[in-house]
């Protein structure tokens, strides 16, 4: 028998599968799904609302993460101290694929990633190497050495390791497939100073 989980991991796989930025990027070496329960958070009721923001080439996967939601293990990074309770009540990720996901992988961690309009992500960075893809919303990337830039759905942004980069939602929320690559993999991002 077949769930969401398992529907959404297909909806990745095919999106991975027609974007050679995320092909490219590691490859999709992904295993067995794991028993791992559900977790929510304050956020997901306002991304299962969420009908829109996408482009046809993002929308099955957008759909799928949203009929996953209620099987999810979601998590966040930060304290309150160090992002404030209203983007706590307004983000969260989970773990697709990895070393802790849903689904086994070797070499590659994959991420759902969402967060509420008006948000600032302060400046962090990990060892880990990143690729942010946008499945729908915008938002603003500010990565250390590239220019800033508003990103949409079909974009995407690499970051190598430890490059510090920050993130502004404005107006819109921004639902993303991020990928890790390389060492550092089991690692966490650090807010740093700024
Ligand atoms: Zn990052």
């Amino acid at each position: 028998m077949t769930d969401a989980l398992d529907h959404l991991m297909r909806a990745a796989t095919n999106l991975v599968r027609i974007t050679p930025t995320l092909s490219r990027f590691a490859p999709w070496d992904t295993g067995p799904r794991r028993d791992l329960a559900p977790a929510s958070l304050p956020t997901v009721s306002a991304l299962v609302a969420w009908d829109g923001g996408h482009i046809p080439a993002t929308r099955p996967l957008h759909d799928a993460v949203r009929a996953a939601c209620p099987l999810a293990h979601w998590r966040q990074t930060y304290s309150v101290e160090e992002v404030g309770q209203r983007f706590l009540d307004t983000y969260g990720w989970f773990e697709l694929a990895g070393p802790t996901g849903h689904f086994v992988a070797d070499g590659l961690r994959a991420y759902i990633g969402f967060w509420g309009p008006d948000l600032v992500y302060p400046m962090h960075a990990h060892e880990a190497e990143e690729i942010y893809f946008i499945l729908s919303g915008r938002a603003r990337f500010i990565s250390e050495g590239l220019p800033d830039a508003m990103l949409h759905p079909g974009d995407s942004r690499l970051h190598h390791r430890y490059q510090r980069h920050a993130m502004k939602t404005e107006g819109d929320p921004v639902l993303t497939l991020v990928l890790w690559r390389g060492t550092g993999l089991e690692g966490r991002a650090q807010i740093t100073p700024a």
